[in-house]
């Protein structure tokens, strides 16, 4: 066969998770906690279960459910979503990001990313025959060159894919940023797909600027997010999607024939355990603690700390420490000192080498002190 994705392996995820499983590493690599999810939760799901929430969900999802969704939303961000029409509950992040794309990405339409990216979205975009226009953002503070996106755009341009807190470099989007994209989206007519799974983890008091507080950018934005990461249960793989009505019919579309619907009593339990609000308000503290002690133990080692305002991500440069690429670097820490982490060059399409690494930090405290104590030998 001719393969669709010829330049694609596997996910660097699986790959560093399966290495850090076979080495017995402490697997600071793929982004998820190795602490349990709220007792209350699973039990709430548990008992959805007992209650016989066992059949097919109605294919957006279970009203219960989209209706604390769109709560939720409001509370955070002050936008009215109608749970009928422009919330739809879906099998975790990547599976909302896929079919958002594929719900309105047409052959030969562009699609402008920045990069380090999540490994996701340049595949997807090459499978509904999209062509990807990424732009490289430089460390150490990545941030996004609006001149260089007004030039690269073109009158195929049909969607802008941003993701804020970014997975991998932990940085927010600004007010003055969210002024610049309004300018662009608004006057070229393009869409938006805001992948905010982060929404919660943002730290030192900064605000989330979610697509969705703004009527000129919310109108063309899908907007995706994770029960996974808000929750700590990311094998449960429910999040959900969140756009206006006329985007929202078009990604059904697609929906209803790539899962159907998703787990019922997983939907049932989130929507009882979200009536309570202060399910989340805790997150940023709780993992900036987390950021702060990881940071605090790598300060002493020879790597040199990037900045972090959000994700549950921390970067590191090892440049002047060694040559080696840093997937090869990434391997070597592994197997020899027992710390798996994500080489970042698995981010960009074109494999470009900065010579950093990402750590996750959503780890107990004697995980992360542990990984410190190995990482300060490197
Ligand atoms: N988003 C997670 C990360 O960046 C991984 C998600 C996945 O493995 N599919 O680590």
């Amino acid at each position: 066969i001719t393969s669709k994705l010829p330049q694609t392996g596997t996910t660097i995820f699986t790959v560093m998770s399966a290495l850090a499983a076979e080495t017995k590493a402490i697997n600071l690599s793929q982004g998820f906690p190795d602490f349990d999810c709220a007792p209350q939760l699973t039990k709430l799901v548990a008992k959805a279960m007992k209650d016989g929430h066992n059949q097919y969900a109605p294919m957006a999802g279970l009203m219960s459910l989209r209706e604390q969704i769109s709560i939720k939303t409001e509370k955070l961000y002050g936008a009215v979503y109608n749970p009928d029409t422009e919330v739809t509950v879906t099998a975790g992040g990547t599976q909302a990001i896929y079919t958002a794309l594929s719900a309105v990405i047409h052959p030969n339409d562009e699609v402008i990313i920045f990069e380090p990216a999540y490994d996701s979205y340049a595949p997807a975009i090459k499978l509904m025959g999209g062509v990807v226009k990424s732009l490289e953002l430089e460390p150490p503070d990545y941030r996004i060159p609006w001149d260089m996106v007004k030039r690269l755009i073109t009158n195929k341009t049909r969607m802008i894919i941003l993701n804020s807190p970014q997975n991998p470099t932990g940085t927010i989007l600004s007010m003055a940023d969210i002024d610049e994209l309004t300018a662009i989206v608004k006057s070229q007519d393009i869409l938006i797909l805001s992948d905010e799974v982060y929404e919660h983890l943002v730290y030192d008091g900064q605000e989330h600027h979610s697509m969705a507080r703004y009527p000129e950018l919310r109108k063309r934005s899908f907007i995706t997010v994770s029960f996974g990461k808000l929750f700590h249960a990311t094998g449960w793989k429910v999040g959900y999607c969140l756009a206006p009505a006329n985007l929202m019919q078009e990604f059904r579309k697609v929906h209803q024939f790539l899962v159907f619907s998703v787990n019922t009593p997983m939907q049932a339990g989130i929507a009882d355990y979200l009536k309570d609000e202060n399910v989340y308000a805790g997150l940023p503290d709780f993992f900036q603690q987390k950021r702060d002690h990881f940071r605090e133990g790598l300060s002493q080692s020879r790597f040199k700390l990037l900045s972090c305002q959000g994700s549950y991500f921390q970067c590191v440069s090892y440049q002047g420490l060694t040559d080696e690429k840093d997937t090869d670097l990434a391997i070597r820490i592994t197997n020899e000192f027992g710390v798996a982490s994500i080489p970042v060059s698995a981010f960009y399409s074109k494999g470009t080498d900065h010579h950093i690494l990402r750590f996750c930090f959503a780890k107990r405290q004697e995980t992360l002190d542990k990984a410190v104590e190995r990482l300060l030998k490197v």
